[in-house]
């Protein structure tokens, strides 16, 4: 249920990160600052990498959604986003596999800052799509007095339906992006992104934020430190936002998966 192997071999690879196979869905043991630099690394390669903030609900939808599936085995990173999966990387990781567990969360709600501080280091021009009308231009322009030298290479709420895909392509390409963030929450963003891999040229990182561009404007509120440290956003996420309730059935249904997958496991030992 939960196996590991190391990225593929890459000759220019300078980080090879584990990864960890739960429930049939990579996840990649990284800290932030080796995502960082991983960052640095497929911008430095002129393709686009795909990066994945994954979190149980992500886990629990590639069950089903083979599209979403496919979007997460190929994307290049898929990052330890929940810390539900840090949980049970830590709890069901058989010894076995190396004993290696995930080392933290990398939430894409505080990656979204640090990406935003490397475009602006280092030139590169970053392009927002997603989230209601307006939210993606109020969190360019606060990445922007964060980082004055940042260049946005546009903004554009947009929406995930294929109709509107090849316009969008054009927009994102007209602004030369060499970065990409993509908020239509999981997994339209993910499958947007698998999608138009090859139709943006210039893009070298395609990242699904989900709601981080709703944190940055303050439209929606992150928990407390002490909360994020107890292991429970989540349920502040919860409280916060009740029609979420029907989604985050899938995390008790991700607890029961590992539970019987890692007894199953134990059996066959
Ligand atoms: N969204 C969008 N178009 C859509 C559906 C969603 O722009 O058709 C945006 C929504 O406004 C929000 C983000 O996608 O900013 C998804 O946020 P959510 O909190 O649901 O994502 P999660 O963080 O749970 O993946």
């Amino acid at each position: 249920m939960i196996e590991d192997s190391r990225m593929s071999d890459n000759p220019s690879s300078i980080i090879n990160p584990q990864s960890l196979t739960i429930l049939n869905t990579p996840v990649h043991a990284v800290t932030m600052a080796e995502t960082l630099a991983l960052a640095r690394q497929f911008m430095r390669e002129p393709r686009l990498h795909q990066i994945c903030t994954t979190n149980p609900e992500f886990v629990m939808a590639a069950q089903t959604d083979a599209d979403f599936r496919r979007a997460l085995r190929e994307a290049d990173l898929c990052l330890p986003d929940g810390i539900g999966l840090v949980w049970a990387s830590r709890w069901a990781s058989p010894r076995g596999v190396g004993g290696r567990p995930l080392p933290e969360r990398v939430p894409g709600s505080e990656l979204v800052y640090n990406l935003a501080g490397l475009c602006a280091q280092e030139g590169w021009r970053l392009y927002l799509l997603g989230a209601a009308p307006g939210i993606a231009e109020q969190a360019a322009a606060i990445f922007q007095e964060k980082h004055p030298s940042l260049t946005i290479a546009g903004t554009y709420a947009g929406s995930p339906d294929p109709a509107e895909n090849d316009a969008i392509v054009q927009r994102i390409n007209n602004g030369r992006a060499d970065m990409l963030f993509v908020a239509y929450g999981a997994p339209w963003q993910d499958k947007w992104i698998a999608r138009n891999r090859e139709a943006l040229p210039t893009v070298r990182l395609a990242i699904g934020v989900g709601g981080a561009l709703d944190f940055v404007t303050g439209k929606a509120i992150r928990a407390p430190r002490w909360v994020q440290k107890l292991g429970m956003e989540w349920l502040h996420r919860l409280i916060k936002e009740p029609w979420r309730w029907r989604r985050m059935l899938a995390l008790p249904q991700f607890v029961l998966a590992i539970v019987k997958g890692s007894r199953r496991a134990g059996e066959q030992r």
